[in-house]
């Protein structure tokens, strides 16, 4: 019977786009090699709910339009779904599913209690003004209500989404239920309820995992030059961190502009003029395409742009012989073999990307405690989540003689899987 439920649930992969069919293909490929149970499979592997939304909008200019959004919960077996919105125009329903999936190992590797979600808006956040991206947000916001909430579904930010967009998601919530729910958003800025350290937490999670690392290579972050792709919250974060570090960042670039310079870009020069500009055009260097970033002259690549960044097409190029992944999937699965062939050490996003979320646990604590820590704590519960993770994954590799992704995979996996047995099915 179960097997016949199953079956009929299975996911059908010709029918999903190609980035969710590899977020299922890494699945897969550890799920098939760790003895378990074939009928949680298509649990495991099938988000539990998928709401699509449709919000419409008056823009400036007296017109209404319509906007798509998405939350999907993968996965709510650990705790209250949680991850973040992200605002682009590539958002689309298998990006959200794939990307809710990969946050469901995520939060069970670093070993948070909460399951995996994620949610989006089709639109471009950069051709928003203020008013519109607020009245998107609140508008979205009281659409997917229903269903998040402090002990349900707790959103935060991703790509193209801030502490702005956070502080109108945690108004709207709260002004519809009558009261504040600090516990509803995480990623809001710090006067409202927000943690310290929350928004370089993705970077210095790259920084924590990449240093401890090197360290099992008897190799300082002083000893490497690193190329990062994506100038956002998470690259830039990173850059700077790993450069304050003793690291010599050679390359940055954002979406339309990038710069080389193999003596080390000064980072926070970089960041003013970004922050100013909106591009990295324009600031002394060679310049350097994103492209052109991947197969720069480095030791390690960091890709903290978006997903699949780093193709089969790229990867016969790729000089770097670590790659330590901060965006979501940056990597495709064709990528990623051909690189463990040419013996590139691959570092996970789920676990080196997972510092952003670990911090949004922490806020999420302080948020239904309303007691806040200093950013010394908070920086040292991180290091603390980040190293652990990273012993257990390299621990497992080392005993399994397997790549990290597998390591990570199998971790995640195996937690995610035993809280299902655990509670089995209701009713
Ligand atoms: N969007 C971030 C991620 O991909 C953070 C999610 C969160 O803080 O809930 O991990």
């Amino acid at each position: 019977m179960t097997e016949r439920i199953t079956d009929r649930l299975a996911p059908h992969p010709e029918s999903h786009s190609k980035f969710w069919q590899n977020a299922h293909l890494y699945f897969d490929r550890v799920y098939q090699s760790m003895n378990l149970d074939p009928t949680w499979r298509s649990v495991l592997s099938t988000p539990k709910r998928v709401l699509t939304v449709s919000c419409p909008i008056r823009m400036d200019d007296g017109r209404i339009q319509v906007f798509t959004g998405y939350r999907a919960q993968h996965s709510n077996a650990r705790g209250p779904f949680k991850g973040g919105i992200r605002y682009d125009t590539a958002v689309n329903m298998d990006e959200v599913m794939a990307l809710a999936m990969l946050q469901t190992w995520k939060n069970a590797l670093v070993d948070l209690p909460y399951g995996g979600a994620k949610g989006g808006v089709v639109c471009d956040p950069r051709k928003l003004s203020m008013g519109e991206k607020e009245r998107l947000t609140r508008r979205y916001t009281s659409e997917i209500m229903p269903i998040i909430g402090p002990m349900e579904d707790i959103p935060a930010p991703d790509a193209g989404t801030d502490g702005q967009i956070m502080s109108w998601v945690l108004d709207t919530y709260s002004m519809m239920i009558g009261h504040q729910a600090l516990g509803v958003v995480t990623g809001k800025p710090v006067t409202l309820g927000g943690s310290l350290g929350r928004e370089e937490a993705t970077g210095r999670g790259v920084m924590y995992v990449l240093r401890k690392f090197l360290s099992t290579q008897n190799k300082k972050l002083s000893d490497v030059r690193i190329a990062v792709q994506g100038f956002g919250n998470v690259g830039f974060h990173a850059a700077r961190l790993l450069a304050e570090r003793g690291a010599t960042i050679v390359a940055i670039s954002e979406r339309a502009s990038g710069l080389f310079d193999e003596g080390g870009i000064d980072i926070d020069a970089a960041g003013r003029f970004y922050r100013e500009n909106g591009t990295l055009n324009g600031l002394e260097g060679d310049s350097i395409s994103n492209e052109e970033l991947l197969a720069c002259e480095c030791d390690v690549l960091i890709p903290a742009a978006m997903e699949n960044t780093v193709t089969a097409a790229v990867a016969p190029h790729i000089k770097a012989r670590i790659v330590c992944e901060g965006a979501n999937g940056p990597t495709t699965p064709e990528a990623d073999e051909m690189l463990r062939e040419n013996g590139v050490t691959l570092l996970p996003d789920i676990l080196s990307n997972a510092g952003g979320v670990t911090v949004s646990y922490f806020e999420w604590v302080q948020g239904l405690e309303n007691f806040f820590w200093d950013i010394k704590r908070v920086n040292s519960e991180l290091q603390i989540i980040m190293e652990r993770a990273f012993d257990q994954v390299n621990a497992k590799a080392d005993e399994a003689d397997c790549d990290y992704r597998t390591a990570a995979y199998t971790i995640a996996i195996s937690r995610v899987a035993e809280a299902l047995r655990l509670k089995g099915l209701f009713p």
